[in-house]
This record gives C-alpha cells, structure tokens and sequence, in this order.
C-alpha cells in the first residue's frame, strides 16, 4: 500500500503545495506545531534517508534550502528548525521520507531539550565508532 505521502504525490489525498520538482514536493502540515510548518518529502517512496539514492539526498537538499529559505521570509525572516524523525525511535509516524521545516519564535518550545553527558573516554570511542563507517 502507498504511503500517505505517496498518495499525495500522485494527486489522491489533497494537500496545500508549496513547491513542486520533478523529484520533490513541499506541502503544509495538516496539524502543523507552527504556522508555516512545511513537510519536504522526496517522490521516491523510501522510508529512511540512508536509503535514497545520493544523487535524490543531493536534490532533497536543494529544495530543502529553497523552500525553508521561501518559509522564513514569508514570515519576516523567522528562524527554523529542520527536523527528520528518521525511524519509528525518532518519532517518524509516516514511514516516507520527510524533512519538517518548523518555525520558530522567540521562546517557542524547543522540539528536543534532553540532554546527556559522556563517560571519561566515551565521546572519543562514539566518535572513533561512527568514523568507522566513513
Ligand atoms: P513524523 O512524525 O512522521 O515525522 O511526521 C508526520 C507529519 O505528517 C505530522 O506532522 C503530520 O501532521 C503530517 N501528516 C500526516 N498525515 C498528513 C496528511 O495527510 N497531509 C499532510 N499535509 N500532513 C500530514
């Protein structure tokens, strides 16, 4: 079955578009934390960023920088977060790639407050754990 995302890239579900190219599509949130809330999704149905072609991530990005850049100025230059919830651990709900462009306010909630502190040691083993898939 095609995702929510799907179905709205092929014109079955409605939504408010913003920006449209022939590998992406911008649209409103439905139940948006702010107003201007905007979804980038790529048209390829993938649920992760890891598993979209690099030449579509490459693409994605671009839009991405075109559509918050059209967010903020249409709301006098606000600040943003752009936010992925890649997983369902993440709090990804809809299994298709999105990127959330979230405008933010002055003093408005931030969407992730929790810090945690490394062990003696720990942050130069994370960081030699991660490089060692580069
Ligand atoms: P996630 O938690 O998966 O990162 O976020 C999914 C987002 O998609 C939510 O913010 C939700 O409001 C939005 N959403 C879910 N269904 C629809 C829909 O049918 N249309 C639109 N425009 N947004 C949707």
């Amino acid at each position: 079955m095609a995702s929510i995302f799907t179905q709205i890239v092929q014109g079955e579900i409605p939504c408010e578009k913003i920006f449209e190219t022939d590998e992406e599509i911008a649209f409103l949130d439905i139940m948006p934390s702010a107003k201007g809330h905007t979804l980038v999704i790529p048209k390829l149905e993938v649920i992760k960023l890891e598993e979209l072609p690099e030449s579509l991530a490459i693409s994605l990005m671009r839009t991405l920088q075109t559509v918050a850049t059209a967010v903020s100025k249409a709301f006098d230059g606000i600040d943003y977060n752009l936010i992925l919830n890649n997983g369902e651990n993440a709090g990804q709900v809809v299994e298709h790639l999105h990127f959330h462009i979230l405008p933010r306010e002055k003093d408005s909630p931030a969407p992730f407050r929790n810090k945690i502190k490394y062990a003696e040691q720990e942050m130069q083993e994370v960081g030699a754990r991660i490089r060692n898939y580069l």
